[in-house]
């Protein structure tokens, strides 16, 4: 970041400037942590939805793309 005195950059681990050694501000914590409340409960039904069509593929589809013609009675 650069320092609010000087001007000049700092990396973000400094905590006073290199040159002026004026504090520098704290640099933003990630304190939101990546998983966003409303982001995860999406990717839970994203999941679900998969689980879903892959449910419904094993259950319903695959049977009759494997054993069509073979059913008894057809
Ligand atoms: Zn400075």
């Amino acid at each position: 970041m650069d320092c609010p005195n000087c001007g000049v950059y700092n990396p973000e681990d400094r905590i006073v400037c290199w040159r002026c050694d004026q504090e520098l501000p704290k640099p933003k914590e990630s304190k939101k942590k990546s998983t966003d409340p409303a982001q995860a409960q999406r990717r839970i039904w994203l999941i679900l939805i998969v689980a879903l069509v892959v449910w419904i593929l094993i259950t319903w589809i695959l049977p009759r793309l494997l054993g069509g013609g073979l059913l008894p009675g057809s």
